[in-house]
């Protein structure tokens, strides 16, 4: 990147930082030949990767529509789905990658959801951990309850068979 006072092409980073919604990242530059500073934003775009083999720009609603399916009949707002969508997102962008697979953003949800609503996570890792038997939900109710720290709480409940 040159440098917009001198032109001269050699510029060092001072400081980064990520812009708060994750998308963006600003840096300070400081031109190594005449010490002025600037700064630039970089953007990455990041592509979702389908089945078909065909990649579209990675969208936040769409996760928050995949995830509100699982959420049915739960208490979860619309805020918690945009906040997990911005925070799958995050994780997502922290990989360094340019594109992931749809089956990636779908793994990605389950440890944001997991925090969220336990019955939900449980309906969305079916799904994409691909649960085909009561033993697969069973092993991770085990999972859930051995991870969970306060003894006592009470353990998720399981989702209807159908
Ligand atoms: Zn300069």
């Amino acid at each position: 990147m040159h440098c917009p006072f001198c032109r001269h092409e050699d510029t060092k980073v001072v400081d980064s930082r990520v812009q708060e919604d994750g998308t963006a990242i600003r840096r300070r530059r400081q031109c190594t030949a005449c010490e002025r500073r600037f700064g630039t934003v970089e953007s990455a775009t990041l592509s979702v990767v389908k089945r078909s083999g065909a990649s579209e720009p990675f969208r936040r609603d769409k996760v928050m529509s995949g995830v509100r399916k699982a959420c049915q009949g739960r208490p979860v707002t619309d805020d918690q789905l945009g906040l997990l969508a911005q925070r799958v997102e995050e994780s997502i962008r922290c990989t360094g990658q340019a594109e992931i697979d749809a089956h990636d953003v779908g793994m990605a949800v389950l440890p944001v959801l997991r925090e969220l609503d336990l019955v939900a996570y449980l309906r969305f890792a079916s799904v994409y951990r691909g649960f085909d038997s009561l033993e697969d939900f069973e092993q991770a109710i085990t999972e859930l309850r051995q991870e969970r720290v306060p003894a006592g709480d009470r353990a998720p409940e399981v989702v209807g068979a159908g």
